[in-house]
């Protein structure tokens, strides 16, 4: 997160020079709720994007994140081919001391204020009973539990766009339609990366996998013979065709790099890239291909906003399996304008 300098940081200068429609700070004095809500761009359709929860550091913090991840719900969702714009709020506080059904409530009628103009859902620092709680007062939210018309867990969908976006990126890199024999090294195998493994190994992919929680990685092996798995730290070194990053972000690195042994970078982890720019072209000159994050994990989006239309799995899983042809439009539009995707 860049960190802006106060003497010369102006909110409306921030706002403009990315571009933004909408910047609502919210304050509710009972519950303590401090938020900001980031309308991007609504040219498609009403912006739809996650409420993070964070103890940012300063309210300038808070704004700068809330503006940078607004801006890539546009472009997530208008890849993914939605009929969305990009929004995002951010909260500040600290998710595990300052949650209260006041203070979701609360934010749950500045929501409503915005009159669809905005719709949240969760995103880290947030879970599905938060925006439950947020329900209670406004219908502009999404994420929300099967037993609610909700459409659940979002992984299982996350994951097969993932899928996809490693099969579109191994026949784009290695001209290969299949994905049998392929060494794949999975780092974190959670709700998303239990979900790849499981699509992997039915491809008849060797899956090396790694996670800090044993009890995940236990769960993995016991589930999928064959596997194997490794120390967290390890996972950069293992012999692979396919690294997945299902885990967290800044993991491909200027310490990463040159040891990772792969053709092929495509995972569920958000912002992948420590350093965009540098380490893009590290990866470039390496001839490590590189699937942008954000389409491989838009299944997420993709599933949540599902719930609009009322939610049906199936139709979400079909459109997750479009990120395939996503995935080949763009590696072709890359190559032909010669840019390392990203
Ligand atoms: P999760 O928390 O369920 O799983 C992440 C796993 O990574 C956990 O098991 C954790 O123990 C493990 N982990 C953490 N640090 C690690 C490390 N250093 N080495 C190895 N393992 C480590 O999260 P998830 O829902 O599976 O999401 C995974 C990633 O995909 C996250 O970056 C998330 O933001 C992104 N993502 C998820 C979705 C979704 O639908 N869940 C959608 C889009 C993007």
């Amino acid at each position: 997160m860049r960190n802006p300098d106060p003497s010369t940081f102006g909110v409306f200068s921030e706002v403009t020079r990315r571009d933004h429609e909408q910047v609502v700070y919210c304050h509710d004095p009972a519950s303590g709720l401090r938020a900001i809500i980031a309308i991007h761009n609504s040219t498609l359709g009403p912006a739809l994007g996650g409420c993070r929860m964070f103890p940012y550091a300063n309210e300038n913090d808070a704004l700068i994140d809330v503006l940078r991840l607004s801006r890539g719900m546009t472009y997530k969702a208008a890849v993914s081919g939605l009929d969305l714009g990009g929004g995002k709020c951010v909260v500040i506080g600290d998710p595990k001391k300052d949650k209260s059904e006041l203070l979701w409530r609360a934010l749950g009628r500045f929501i409503e204020g915005l009159g669809g103009r905005y719709i949240t859902a969760e995103d880290s620092g947030t879970t599905m009973n938060d925006m439950e709680l947020i329900q209670r007062e406004t219908r502009h939210v999404v994420g929300i539990s099967r037993s609610l018309g909700g459409s659940g867990d979002p992984s299982p969908v996350t994951a097969l766009g993932v899928f996809q976006g490693i099969r579109a990126t191994v026949e784009e890199h290695l001209g290969k339609n299949s994905l049998s024999g392929l060494k794949v090294a999975v780092q974190g195998v959670g709700h998303v990366g239990y979900h790849l493994v499981g699509h992997l190994v039915t491809s008849g992919c060797q899956v090396t996998l790694c996670d800090v929680d044993i009890a995940s990685v236990k769960a993995a092996l016991d589930a999928f013979p064959g596997v194997e798995a490794v120390e967290p730290d390890l996972i950069y070194d293992v012999d692979c065709d396919i690294f997945a990053p299902c885990a967290m972000g800044g993991i491909v690195n200027a310490d990463t790099i040159p040891r990772l042994t792969c053709s092929v970078i495509a995972g569920a982890a958000n912002n992948q890239l420590n350093d965009e720019k540098l380490d893009a072209a590290a990866l470039m000159e390496r001839g490590i291909f590189y699937a942008p994050d954000f389409v491989v994990n838009a299944g997420g989006l993709i599933n949540v906003s599902n719930e609009l239309g009322g939610y049906n799995q199936e139709r979400a899983l079909q459109q997750a399996d479009g990120l395939y042809d996503i995935c080949r439009d763009i590696f072709r539009r890359a190559k032909d304008q010669d840019d390392p995707v990203h």
